[in-house]
């Protein structure tokens, strides 16, 4: 049953929803998170959330929760496990009101716990918030320290929380939510996009870079509003796409309608380009195209970077299928389905001993030697990250019977780590940066190994907005503070703009409390 907020700050029993563990045979990037925001009154919004996040659930399996506004007070069901797992009939039931937030988690920062898992909650006095956040912050170790020098108490050891927490210290200052949260976009560092929801309205905001994303949608007949991480959620609910949330802009939805205002200026835009190449789920739109259309033309561009003399070319399941098909048209060559992918394995029964790991493989792919047979088969995948899995899934290709296995990425090698909220390991084990292509092609047994190039990348991706590709460049669009990537670089592997996290990351909480504290006095226009 879904609980009110007081009734959730004491004991609470553990549900038995099975806990997701990342599967060790996906050795990939992992997405941190999915948001999905409504206001709809008359509506019940926790059903339609509920429909959000399972559209969602590719960008988090860790942990799944939806909280509601219902007019008084802030209601929050939220559990470890997949969406389906964690929401009965009867919670969807007992989560009525006409604003609710949802999040879906892939947890990269704080423990895996009922309290790491999201909506966070904050209390204002006596109002109540939930908070969902996509993305990581880098500066919130010291925000933490200043915030419980003030007494203020934390759950869990997320990011998020101190988020939750800091909007609630400086809405107390002005008793005005929106500045709350200004406050707060001004003091937090790294990437965000967020939802925050209170008895009776929705806010949305999102980092000044953009880097993860964060969108607005219409239900139909103007029955309400919804923001979501990508349109495929918008469109299981019914919303039509209007437009994206601006990089520093702060959305307010409620009775009073629509609002937007400047919460900090505006930065290089840098939209995280994984999202292209493997998070978002094909059917998206991005910038005005399919993100299945962006990988169909990363998948052209490889073809004419990297051309393989072959007969078949063949996707692996399920990301490296637009690039394999877009290869495939570039190089006349006839693309077929070479793996059937079970997508029933449980997860949490995969152990990480190697002899498992390689049965793990075996369990979630299957060759399908009738049609790779005598054939030399290009094979193309999203990406290599750790390298772990490919070398099997090479194999896989020549016991059932090809005679060349000829590997082609459609995206650039990832050599720099992520603090944007994707989990991509250290850089030592980022094989891109231990190994040369012609040693990682040795090392997964392929006759041949292309990348697609950044150039390429950028080349085939939408080109209306600016992107993030640091994991391929080094190059950080926020810079990030020493203590926060301490030993997640190799010796002598210097990124670029790493040592430009400056005065500001200093800035002490003192220094914004006084701000608004003066700003508090002004009298209001
Ligand atoms: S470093 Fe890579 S994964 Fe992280 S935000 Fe930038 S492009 Fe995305």
């Amino acid at each position: 049953m879904a609980e009110r907020h007081r009734a959730a700050r004491g004991c609470r029993a553990a549900c038995p929803a099975p806990r997701a563990l990342r599967s060790p045979v996906d050795d990939g990037l992992h997405e941190e998170c999915g948001v999905f925001g409504i206001w709809a009154p008359g509506a019940d919004v926790a059903r339609l959330t509920y429909f959000g996040l399972h559209a969602l659930q590719h960008r988090g399996q860790e942990s799944a929760g939806i909280a509601v506004g219902d007019g008084s007070t802030v209601l929050i069901r939220k559990d470890l496990g997949l969406v389906n797992q964690v929401f009965s009939e009867a919670d969807l039931a007992a989560l009525q009101g006409k604003v609710a937030l949802g999040h879906v988690r892939y947890c990269t920062s704080g423990q895996k716990n009922w309290e790491g898992a999201q909506p966070h909650l904050a209390a204002i006095d006596d109002v109540i918030i939930a908070l969902a956040h996509n993305g990581t912050l880098v500066n919130t170790d010291q925000l933490r320290v200043e915030l419980e020098r003030r007494s203020i108490e934390f759950r869990s050891a997320t990011d998020t929380e101190v988020a939750a927490k800091l909007i609630g210290y400086y809405t107390q200052k002005t008793h005005r939510i929106r500045d709350g949260i200004a406050k707060t976009m001004r003091l937090i560092r790294g990437a965000y996009a967020m939802a925050v929801i209170r008895e009776n309205a929705l806010y949305a905001f999102r980092d000044p870079n953009g880097i993860r994303p964060l969108l607005l949608g219409e239900l139909p007949d103007g029955r309400g509003w919804v923001v979501a991480s990508e349109t495929c959620a918008l469109s299981i609910v019914g919303a039509r796409y209007v437009r994206d949330i601006a990089p520093g802009e702060v959305l307010r939805i409620s009775d009073d309608g629509l609002k937007t205002m400047r919460g900090i200026e505006p930065s290089v835009p840098a939209q995280c380009i994984f999202e292209q190449v493997y998070f978002s789920r094909p059917d998206s739109i991005v910038d005005g195209r399919s993100v299945y259309s962006t990988r169909f033309a990363m998948g052209a561009q490889l073809a004419h970077e990297v051309p393989a003399s072959a007969d078949i070319v063949v996707g692996v399941p399920d990301s490296g299928l637009p690039g394999a098909e877009g290869f495939a048209s570039a190089s006349r060559l006839p693309v077929k389905t070479g793996f059937i992918k079970d997508r029933y394995v449980a997860r949490t029964f995969i152990q990480p001993s190697q002899e498992l790991r390689e049965l793990g493989v075996r369990l979630k792919l299957n060759a399908l030697s009738d049609v790779v047979r005598g054939q030399r088969v290009v094979l193309v995948d999203d990406s290599i990250v750790r390298g772990t899995t490919m070398n099997q899934i090479v194999r896989l290709v020549r016991e059932a019977g090809a005679t060349e296995v000829h590997v082609r990425i459609n995206s650039p090698e990832v050599t720099w780590p992520c603090f944007y909220g994707i989990d991509t390991a250290t850089q030592d084990q980022l094989i891109s940066a231990n190994m040369s292509v012609e040693g990682i092609r040795e090392f997964i047994g392929a006759d041949s190994l292309g990348f697609l190039s950044v150039a390429g990348l950028l080349r085939a991706a939408p080109r209306a907005m600016g992107y993030c590709a640091a994991c391929f460049t080094g190059e950080y669009p926020v810079p990030i503070p020493e203590s926060f990537s301490e030993g997640s670089f190799l010796a002598g592997y210097e990124p670029k703009r790493l040592s430009r996290a400056g005065a500001a990351l200093q800035m002490r909480i003192e220094d914004l409390a006084r701000e608004a504290a003066l700003e508090a006095a002004e009298p209001k226009a």
